[in-house]
């Protein structure tokens, strides 16, 4: 076999085993409705970018049980979709083709769960980054949820539209400022805000958990006596941000109060015994967090 037919195998491969996954996560009865995470494919984040405080020995010696591997994360993306009677919501819009090679597959899993961007009746988001907010728009650089109302935080469409905040920016991260700021302005017609505490769609219940970007947003869904958090990257990795939550992250753009945060947020999930669905756990991403000493272990569910 050439270097171009094993090329093309290991794509074929690739995408066979990509349909796979799409297909098998089966959607959760939620009330009247259902959710389900569709993948939007993974992300390569450098271990010095997302553990700058940490040193390679205190990695190693939290990665090493779980056998991780410590140059990088590659964490998943799963876009939370719920579907209520009258209403097919997303929770987040992915990465879109301009981020990282390996993200962008949202269609593919709103294909493979049978909808069309069409069918969308709002996207409600947890941030500005890119693997959350670049997919919402299609290749032309006009909006892809043509029909659907777009639930932005206040605190986020604020920050990423502030005239300072690009000049205030880390030169690395400036792109991520310009590519917030050209997708808010093309979804500006269709863009309606969240505040804290706002039950911004029946049983979505807006939770403020600040630290990750200035107005980051979770969600609890609710559903009779059942509920959910869409926890968005407020918890972010299920080894470090559950057995080290206190640990500085710099994917948190105030790391300090991200882990503030992350510690409230996890005690508020364990002591109720609250499922999430985390934007980056591992996929479905759908879990809990039980106490283990002083921190919590991520238990699948
Ligand atoms: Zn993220």
């Amino acid at each position: 076999m050439d270097r171009r037919s094993f090329l093309a195998g290991s794509a074929a491969m690739a995408s066979t085993l990509w349909a796979m996954r799409a297909a098998r996560a089966a959607p959760l009865t939620f009330g009247s409705g259902s959710i389900e995470s569709i993948s939007d494919g993974t992300l390569t984040l450098p271990i010095g970018f997302v553990l700058p405080g940490q040193s390679p020995e205190e990695i190693s010696d939290l990665f090493q049980p779980h056998g991780l591997a410590t140059d990088a994360l590659r964490p998943d993306c799963n876009v939370t979709l719920l579907r209520l009677p009258d209403r097919t919501v997303l929770f987040d819009a992915g990465s879109g083709a301009n981020f990282q090679p390996t993200a962008g597959k949202l269609l593919e899993g709103l294909e493979a769960a049978g909808l069309t961007p069409a069918d969308i009746t709002d996207v409600v988001f947890t941030h500005g980054h890119p693997d959350h907010l670049w997919g919402v728009l299609d290749d032309f650089g006009d909006p892809l949820f043509t029909s659907a109302r777009h639930w932005v935080p206040q605190g986020e469409w604020d920050y990423w539209r502030a005239e300072d905040t690009l000049a205030n920016t880390p030169e690395e991260r400036k792109s991520f400022v310009a590519g917030a700021q050209t997708r808010l302005d093309a979804i500006a017609d269709q863009v309606e805000m969240v505040t804290a505490g706002m039950e911004v769609l029946p049983g979505v219940e807006a939770v403020s958990t600040l630290g990750h970007t200035p107005g980051h947003m979770s969600y609890m869904l609710h559903a009779g006596s059942e509920s959910l958090l869409v926890t968005g990257d407020a918890i972010s990795n299920s080894v470090i941000s559950f057995e080290r939550p206190d640990w500085h992250s710099g994917t948190d753009q105030d790391p300090v109060l991200g882990a503030k945060t992350r510690m409230a947020l996890l005690d508020r999930i364990a002591s109720e015994r609250t499922r999430i669905l985390g934007y980056h756990l591992p996929h479905p991403g759908l879990g809990m967090a039980e106490r283990k000493g002083t921190a919590y272990r991520f238990v699948p569910a």
